[in-house]
């Protein structure tokens, strides 16, 4: 299918189907400061995308439909609620144009995971609706549609492994050498609610106590640990001001961050607000091993290995 007429530059809409694929996101170093006046914590974050994927086919339709099939979709409201058709009207919205689409989404990234699935969803309607309704925005562009979505939808349509700053919408990539990162994703049965983590966190920090949570500081020694490229290296740069909160509400957390570090990887955190837990493995080989040697420990519901970075929400 042609996307683009033959004779000017000028985006036409596309006969579809249009196929995205987009990644989970990790947060390599999750710094949270205080709680804002409007609501938002101000974040000091660097996000990682890894290979855990969702897709989102779309079509051409006469009204606005979804379907979904996969990974906690059962638990998913197909109505306005969902992030898909949210993202869908915002975009139809800015430019205008009737929201009219079918999509459908395979969804592998859990549900209220820590893995930004919802936002990577929301990427990757903007990304496909742009293609099919033929609006020829730029990422940047999308981007501004989506952070009003979600704060992880910026960095979801750009990938890779970049700084995120504000409430987590301002991102700006992280020019580094091309180095490959092995992961094992530790997957939890059932989601966190990431507001009653950002809470719990307050809770924490205003009692300091039993166990004060010790805030993070700069982003800069994970970059300067990325540059390095040894995985031991970054091991020990990896840290995340939101995990105290996580372990508070799900204890049974520790026992995979034990699993982990007994299977023998380098490093192990809660991912953004959990229950995933992720673990840094020195190679392809040693991830399989972790991931084996955690699987074995049945502390959590699956294990999956992965590597980033990724790119962000692309056409397939
Ligand atoms: P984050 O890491 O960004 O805090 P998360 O990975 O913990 O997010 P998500 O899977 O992104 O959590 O979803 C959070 C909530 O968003 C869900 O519990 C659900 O209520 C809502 N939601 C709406 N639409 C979607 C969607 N398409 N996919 C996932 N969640 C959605």
């Amino acid at each position: 299918t042609e996307a683009w007429g033959p004779d000017d530059d000028e985006p036409r809409p596309h006969r579809g189907p249009v196929k995205v694929r987009v990644p989970a996101k990790i947060n390599l170093h999750l710094g949270v400061g205080p709680l804002r006046p409007d609501g938002y914590h101000e974040l000091n974050t660097v996000y990682h995308a890894i290979s855990l994927f969702d897709e989102l086919t779309a079509r051409r339709g006469d009204t606005l439909t979804l379907t979904m099939e996969g990974e906690g979709t059962g638990e998913l409201a197909l109505d306005e609620s969902n992030l898909i058709i949210r993202a869908a009207r915002a975009l139809a919205a800015r430019r205008q144009v009737p929201a009219f689409a079918r999509l459908h989404l395979r969804k592998s990234i859990p549900l209220a995971g820590g893995l930004a699935g919802g936002s990577a969803d929301a990427a990757a309607t903007l990304i496909a609706c742009d293609l099919l309704w033929g609006l020829g925005m730029s990422r940047d562009e999308l981007a501004e549609v989506g952070a009003e979505l979600g704060s992880d939808v910026p960095f979801l349509l750009h990938g890779g492994t970049a700084l995120g700053t504000g409430h987590g919408e301002a991102v700006s990539p992280i020019l580094a050498r091309p180095t490959v990162w092995h992961w094992v994703v530790a997957i939890a049965d059932g989601g966190l609610s990431t507001p009653a983590v950002y809470r719990e966190l307050d809770r924490l920090r205003a009692a300091d106590q039993p166990a004060p949570p010790v805030p993070l500081g700069g982003t800069d020694r994970l970059m300067a640990a990325m540059r390095q490229r040894d995985p031991e290296v970054l091991g020990e740069a990896l840290g995340n001001d939101l995990q105290a909160a996580a372990l508070s509400l799900r204890p049974q957390l520790a026992d995979v961050l034990k699993a982990g570090h007994e299977a023998g990887a380098l490093a192990g955190l809660v991912s953004g607000s959990g229950p995933t837990c992720v673990f840094l493995a020195a190679d392809a080989a040693h991830a399989q091993e972790v991931a084996d040697g955690l699987s074995a420990a049945r502390v959590c519901r699956a294990v999956v290995t992965a590597r980033g970075p990724q790119p962000g929400a692309r056409v397939t």
